[in-house]
């Protein structure tokens, strides 16, 4: 349906954008905030079976939270985890603070 692509674009967009502005040196109140939305974004995404395998790829892969870096490749490698899914090609995660830090017109 199509709501699941549309909320799936907006989210991804969402979600990296934040690692975009996420410390590059987090406090620990950040880091475990990051965690704590994470699981809760997992909880009430409107798309119920994307939310329960996005909470299961949480709960095989800790989110790194340390680095601002770390997170932003973690994001790629679980965004690219429902790439492979879909059978869409899977994203360069060397390029994810140039499409959306620095930003890139597609
Ligand atoms: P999107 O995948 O939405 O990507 C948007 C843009 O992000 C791309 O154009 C590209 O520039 C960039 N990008 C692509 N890959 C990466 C990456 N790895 N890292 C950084 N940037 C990248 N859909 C389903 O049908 N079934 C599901 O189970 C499902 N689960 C989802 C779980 C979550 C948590 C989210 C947020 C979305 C989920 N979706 C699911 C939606 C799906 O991932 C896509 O958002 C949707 O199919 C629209 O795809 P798109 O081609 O517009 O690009």
């Amino acid at each position: 349906p199509p709501d699941v692509e549309v909320i799936g674009k907006s989210s991804w967009t969402l979600l990296h954008s934040i690692a975009a502005t996420y410390p590059e040196t987090p406090d620990n109140k950040q880091q475990l905030d990051l965690k704590q939305f994470l699981k809760l974004f997992g909880n009430f995404y409107p798309c119920w079976y994307c939310g329960d395998d996005f909470k299961e790829y949480l709960g095989k892969n800790e989110p790194k939270v340390d680095t601002q870096d770390a997170f932003g490749r973690w994001l790629c490698d679980a965004h690219n985890e429902v790439n492979v899914k879909l059978g869409k090609p899977k994203f360069d995660c060397n390029l994810w603070k140039q499409r959306w830090k620095d930003g890139w017109e597609e």
